[in-house]
């Protein structure tokens, strides 16, 4: 399965956040993995003017990226290669950028916006039903101090979560909350209960989820921090994350999960890196 990750501009670790994703892609030898790293901050018209990654050479693209906008060739390139049936896998900071990209906020659903930038999607716990705060009402995006949390998998049908056990333990990350836009279309994969004591909001936040698009998806998952220089890689290093990014991405590229649920994944007790 041919993986493009795009990275470049971030303002988490993207150097290191790509080779950890790439390295896990490709244990399991499912993928060949190529990557497209944009310009700079200070890149210059050329460079950008350069700059075309060729998205339709590939069947999934993994998002990597928080910067500036991209220019209108590679959105509408990007456009339709999802609406072709291509796969787009975004993770963590990857859902910050674009706020004034339209079409961008409807295939994320959620993104790290402000209150006002639209409605707010949770979960009900009991019924994993999708609660919706109004656009203005509640909180806007943001995270509590780091912490190992209890994932809940919501959508246990689902290709990618299936087999996976109901409630695993993630190894330490930022959970993030009150992320706003459009949320529609969206399928919630998994969520997780943010704790008041550790700064969260007491809501089931939304961790993993899915937008059709075209022929096409996009998984976004809010999972996967890393800073610059920050010595340890236990998000991206967890079992559990690795096992969705796998599935997320041979299911956005071929429509069926192979990979099986590995050994030492974490339990509802324990984490595992
Ligand atoms: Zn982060």
């Amino acid at each position: 399965i041919r993986v493009l990750i795009i990275d470049g501009q971030n303002n988490h670790g993207w150097a290191g956040t790509t080779k950890a994703m790439k390295a896990t892609l490709a244990a399991t030898g499912r993928f060949t993995v190529t990557v497209s790293t944009s310009p700079g901050k200070k890149g210059t018209k050329e460079a950008w003017a350069a700059w075309r990654p060729t998205f339709k050479d590939h069947q999934v693209v993994v998002g990597n990226y928080n910067g500036q906008p991209w220019p209108e060739p590679v959105n509408k390139a990007y456009l339709a290669f999802i609406e072709g049936g291509g796969g787009a896998v975004n993770v963590h900071a990857a859902n910050n950028s674009f706020a004034g990209w339209k079409e961008w906020n409807r295939l994320i659903a959620l993104g790290w916006r402000g209150p006002k930038f639209g409605d707010r999607v949770t979960v009900n716990d009991k019924t994993g039903a999708q609660l919706r705060t109004a656009k203005g009402k509640g909180p806007g995006a943001g995270h509590g101090r780091q912490h190992s949390f209890l994932v809940t998998v919501r959508a246990k049908a689902h290709p990618i979560m299936k087999g996976l056990p109901t409630w695993w333990k993630h190894a330490k990350d930022e959970l993030y909350h009150g992320q706003r836009g459009p949320g529609e279309n969206m399928q919630i994969l998994s969520s997780a209960w943010s704790d008041p004591k550790s700064g969260g909001t007491g809501e089931h936040e939304p961790i993993t989820w899915v937008v059709p698009h075209g022929k096409g998806n996009v998984v976004t998952t809010v999972l996967g921090h890393h800073w610059g220089g920050q010595k340890d890689f236990e998000a991206l290093h967890c079992v559990g994350f690795q096992t969705v990014l796998a599935r997320a991405c041979e299911w956005a590229g071929t429509g069926t999960v192979t990979i099986p649920v590995p050994k030492g994944f974490p339990t509802d007790k324990a984490t595992s890196i």
